[in-house]
């Protein structure tokens, strides 16, 4: 197939932590579709440890330890290394290099601009003391993304303001040198729930940095202690009164995860989650009702994800293998993209015969 037609996917999580819930409604159950699809020529799952460090940089064990639980949380949703490049950022030095040459693409007052990244400051309390690196960071997210050519990428939708920077830095790329690089889309999920999921404790986003996640890899015991103690409509007092579906992430996290099977299985007295709300507004239905059939729901959920992730476990020593083979087709992709890029920023001097010769000319030589 001709190169510039072909459907590549590049996407990946921050090593900060265990992959949540949040992540597999909102990128990791889709890129697992995706693959099974087969509509994609390549796919690219990447660890962002390089990128991890940006605000971790006093803690390099927390990124060292967390690569194995990502990777295990990855191949436990399914991915699978025979059809998915698994690799680790930091195992590709060529992102690093391609980013330097983006920093000259982008200015200073558009990062300041981009509305994630002025987020994720204020929920680090960085103000004046924010690390150069995790101001960069967009940059380096369009050196992961363009480096491998990807047409698309699976994210929540905190991601959009990026992979709009990326695009920026496309165009100014290929304009200013030569049409080397593909603008990628972003794949935000269709169904807004679960785009950005909110944490259990009624917060906007569920977060690694904010403590309020469910994990992938937590005990079934602790799965339903944390969904019984989640934050719903705090004006819901008593069973009899109306209660607020929108906003209430119990209702969000139903939205999210249940299918109208759940209810024959869980809750044979309604047939959906519109008839489920409607009871929950005019007031008669408790919020430990609902919770134990978002229990149910999320556990049958897990139940296959826990199932592989112990085979895994198992095999400590594979999961890395994978990693290593996964980081060298990556670096294989990566290092013709960044020739491809030297040659149009004219900076290949040894490869380029013409230039030997032209200059040799000039100075009256052969
Ligand atoms: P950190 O707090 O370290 O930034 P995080 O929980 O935000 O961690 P990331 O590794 O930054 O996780 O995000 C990885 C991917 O998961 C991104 O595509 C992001 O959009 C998606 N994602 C993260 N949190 C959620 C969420 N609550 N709902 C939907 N998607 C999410
Ligand atoms: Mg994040």
């Amino acid at each position: 197939m001709e190169e510039k037609n072909r459907k590549i996917i590049l996407t990946g999580d921050r090593p900060t932590g265990k992959l949540h819930v949040g992540h597999y409604v909102g990128s990791l159950r889709q890129r697992v579709e995706l693959q099974n699809s087969g509509k994609f020529d390549e796919i690219y799952i990447m660890i962002a440890d390089a990128q991890a460090l940006t605000d971790n940089a006093d803690n390099p064990e927390k990124v060292r330890q967390n690569i194995i639980e990502v990777a295990l949380d990855y191949l436990s949703c399914g991915l699978d290394p025979e059809r998915s490049t698994l690799f680790i950022q930091s195992q590709v030095p060529e992102l690093t290099e391609m980013s330097f040459y983006y920093m000259n693409l982008v200015t200073v007052s558009r990062l300041q601009r981009n509305p994630t990244v002025k987020n994720e400051i204020r929920l680090r309390n960085f103000e004046a003391s924010i690390p150069v690196g995790f101001y960069t960071y967009p940059i380096s997210q369009a050196a992961d993304i363009t480096a491998f050519k990807a047409t698309t990428v699976p994210v929540g939708d905190d991601q959009l303001p990026m992979i709009e920077q990326t695009r920026e830095i496309v165009r100014s790329f290929n304009h200013i040198y030569d049409e080397v690089l593909v603008e990628p889309e972003a794949l935000i999920p269709s169904n807004e729930a679960c785009r950005r999921l909110p944490g259990i404790d009624g917060n906007a986003k569920m977060s690694k940095s904010l403590g309020n996640c469910i994990y992938l890899s937590d005990s079934p015991e602790d799965v339903k202690k944390k969904i019984m103690s989640m934050f719903t409509d705090p004006g819901h007092i008593r069973v009899q009164d109306p209660g607020k579906v929108e906003g209430n992430p119990v209702f969000i996290y139903l939205d999210a995860f249940c299918r109208d099977e759940h209810f024959s299985r869980y809750l044979p007295e309604y047939e959906n989650l519109d008839q489920l709300k409607a009871h929950y507004m005019r007031g008669g239905l408790g919020d430990v009702k609902v919770k134990r059939f978002l229990n149910e729901v999320i556990q049958e959920e897990l139940v296959p994800i826990r199932a592989r992730r112990r085979e895994y476990e198992k095999n400590i020593p594979e999961v890395y293998r994978i990693l290593r083979e996964g980081s060298r087709k990556a670096e294989k992709k990566a290092a013709v993209t960044l020739a491809q890029m030297k040659a149009a920023m004219k900076i290949n001097y040894f490869d380029d015969e013409d230039l030997i010769r032209e200059q040799a000319r000039k100075y009256g030589g052969e």
